[in-house]
């Protein structure tokens, strides 16, 4: 039992995974970073945010990863309405639904690799071997099983990558959110790393990227292009 089993029941109606009304963030000093958005990311979507530098796109990432709130406006991560969860609740809702992937990988440098991706389950109170077990599979599929003890310093940096998204899918979130996951690496180990997100996506996974970089934003099916904190 977490936090959420005592959440406001989600209505009849089956909602998408991400679904902002009319969201707007204004930030102390008067900034406008979004401007009554509105967007639905339905389950088993993959789709970019994209758009250039002080578009809104981390605003966009923080209020998708519950990781801030709206001034005005509705956001519904995986049928929650996050402005009616109490703090406690709105983390069990990110630890359980969301998977993060970062930019520069965020991986526990003196734990193997299997104890990260392990991490990924702090939360659902399931013991430790079945934590390793179900992390074991998530290296599997993302074709690193064979440096489950490695430490992430021993590893490329595609590598890391892979394994802080087998630590982000090993929960079956309902979303797994990546910010600018290329942007640390080079062009081959890029491509690798936007393949295995494509893959996931193929088995079901809804995935959002946030990027500046247009050229990845392309080869996504859908593409949310952000300007002066609207979507146009
Ligand atoms: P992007 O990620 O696309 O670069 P951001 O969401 O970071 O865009 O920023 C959108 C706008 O909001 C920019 O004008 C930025 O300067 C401003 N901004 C972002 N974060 C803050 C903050 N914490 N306080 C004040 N202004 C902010």
């Amino acid at each position: 039992m977490t936090a959420l089993d005592h959440a406001p029941p989600l209505t009849e109606t089956a909602w998408p995974v991400v679904s902002l009304e009319s969201v707007s963030k204004t930030y102390p000093g008067g900034v406008h970073a979004l401007r009554d958005v509105t967007l639905s990311i339905e389950d088993g979507e993959m789709a970019a945010i994209v758009g250039p530098s002080g578009s809104g796109k981390s605003t966009m990432l923080n209020l998708i990863g519950t990781l801030d709130r709206p001034t005005t406006g509705t956001v519904r991560i995986d049928g929650f309405d996050v402005g009616r969860l109490r703090d406690g609740q709105v983390s069990a809702l990110r630890a359980t639904r969301i998977g993060f992937v970062f930019q520069s990988f965020h991986l526990a440098i003196g734990q193997p690799v299997l104890d990260n991706v392990a991490d990924g389950l702090l939360y659902s109170g399931r013991p430790a071997p079945e934590r390793r077990a179900q992390a074991a599979e998530a290296l599997a599929r993302v074709g690193l099983d064979h440096r489950m003890d490695h430490l992430p310093n021993q590893l490329s940096g595609g590598e890391r990558q892979r394994v802080a998204i087998a630590r982000a899918v090993v929960g079956n979130p309902a979303l797994l959110l990546a910010d600018e996951p290329t942007g640390n690496l080079d062009s081959v180990s890029g491509a690798s790393v936007m393949a295995l997100l494509h893959d996931l996506h193929a088995a079901g996974t809804t995935v959002v990227v946030i990027t500046h970089d247009g050229e990845i934003a392309d080869s996504l099916p859908r593409q949310v292009s952000m300007r002066d904190g609207r979507v146009v």
